[in-house]
């Protein structure tokens, strides 16, 4: 950012912060002003093994590490700021986002063996209908921070219906055969498969299912953005 644009940021055209309704005198993606960016509910998930996430997924499927970089609350601004990827300022945003929980991820040990990054596909007619997907602008994020490929071999083949009110079972038949996987890469390659927000984790758990079916000694990981309470 020039200084005329710092300029004309502050002056003419100031941005508040998303949360406190500061003026912001920096340039920043977020929306947030300093004080609330590092107010943000981080999960400490990267550093910890058995986290909350990761207990989502015991006894489901084969899984290395996973963790979420923040707590999702519903009504918090957390939510916010991932509704604004998704609808609003969608690009800046997802690259933010990402380069947070790319940092995150260099950071922990227990991630270096990742080889890929997977975005979580959208099917190709809500891609059309939103114009980006979320997961991919997370994974460009990511990248930024953290020097790793992204794997694009993973395909969204079936459109299924909103899984908001759907209990476990329903949502596992509603992604049945919805991905499907087709790679040359070798046999224990280790993916970190990449999504905005965690729930009950059946998308994300179909995924690995479709790697795992085809490539049953690939390594699978999951990184989100945030991590919701089963509500
Ligand atoms: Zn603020």
């Amino acid at each position: 950012m020039t200084l005329l644009h710092q300029f004309l940021r502050l002056f003419i055209f100031p941005v508040f912060c998303i949360k406190c309704s500061q003026a912001i005198r920096y340039s920043s993606p977020l929306e947030l002003c300093l004080f609330c960016l590092t107010e943000l509910p981080l999960t400490n998930h990267f550093e910890l093994q058995d986290n909350l996430m990761e207990q989502r997924f015991w006894g489901r499927i084969p899984f290395h590490r996973a963790g979420a970089l923040f707590y999702f609350q519903k009504g918090e601004y957390i939510q916010q700021i991932i509704y604004r990827m998704k609808y609003g300022n969608g690009q800046a945003m997802g690259f933010a986002l990402g380069r947070l929980l790319g940092q995150a991820l260099k950071e922990s040990a227990d991630f270096k063996s990742v080889d890929y990054l997977l975005p979580v596909p959208l099917h190709p007619k809500k891609l059309l209908e939103r114009g980006f997907n979320q997961s991919e602008l997370i994974c460009i994020g990511i990248q930024q921070a953290w020097d790793k490929a992204i794997c694009t071999d993973l395909r969204r083949i079936k459109q299924t219906k909103t899984q908001t009110q759907m209990g476990r079972v329903e949502r596992a038949k509603n992604l049945e055969s919805a991905f499907s996987f087709k790679s040359n890469h070798p046999k224990e390659t280790h993916y970190l498969l990449v999504d905005d927000v965690l729930t009950s984790g059946a998308t994300i758990e179909a995924c690995g299912e479709a790697i795992l079916k085809v490539n049953p000694k690939a390594r699978i990981s999951m990184a989100t953005l945030a991590f919701a309470d089963l509500w």
